[in-house]
C-alpha cells in the first residue's frame, strides 16, 4: 500500500494531492506527488459512486422506518372522514 506522503519541509501529511504545495507551510512538493487531472477526475468519479451507494443505503433504511409514520397519518385521515 502507499505510505502517506509527508511534507519535506514541515512533515505535515499531504492530504490534498491536487496542489503542488504543502497545506501547512506552502512549501513546494515534488511534482510527481501531484495528481494529474485525469487521476483527479477518476477519484471524483469513485467518490461520487461511493456517495451514491451511501445515499441508496440510507434511503433503504428510511423506507424501513417509514411505515410507522404513514400508519399514524392514515389513522388521522380515516377518523376525520365519515
Ligand atoms: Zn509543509
Amino acid at each position: 500500500m502507499d505510505s502517506p506522503l509527508r511534507c519535506p519541509q514541515c512533515g505535515a501529511l499531504v492530504v490534498d494531492r491536487r496542489f503542488a504545495a504543502c497545506t501547512s507551510c506552502h512549501a513546494e512538493l515534488p511534482v510527481d506527488w501531484v495528481l494529474s487531472e485525469e487521476q483527479i477526475s477518476k477519484l471524483a468519479a469513485i467518490d461520487q459512486s461511493a456517495r451514491a451507494e451511501h445515499a441508496a443505503a440510507m434511503s433503504e433504511m428510511d423506507e424501513e422506518n417509514e411505515p410507522d409514520s404513514t400508519v399514524t397519518l392514515t389513522d388521522e385521515s380515516t377518523t376525520s372522514s365519515p
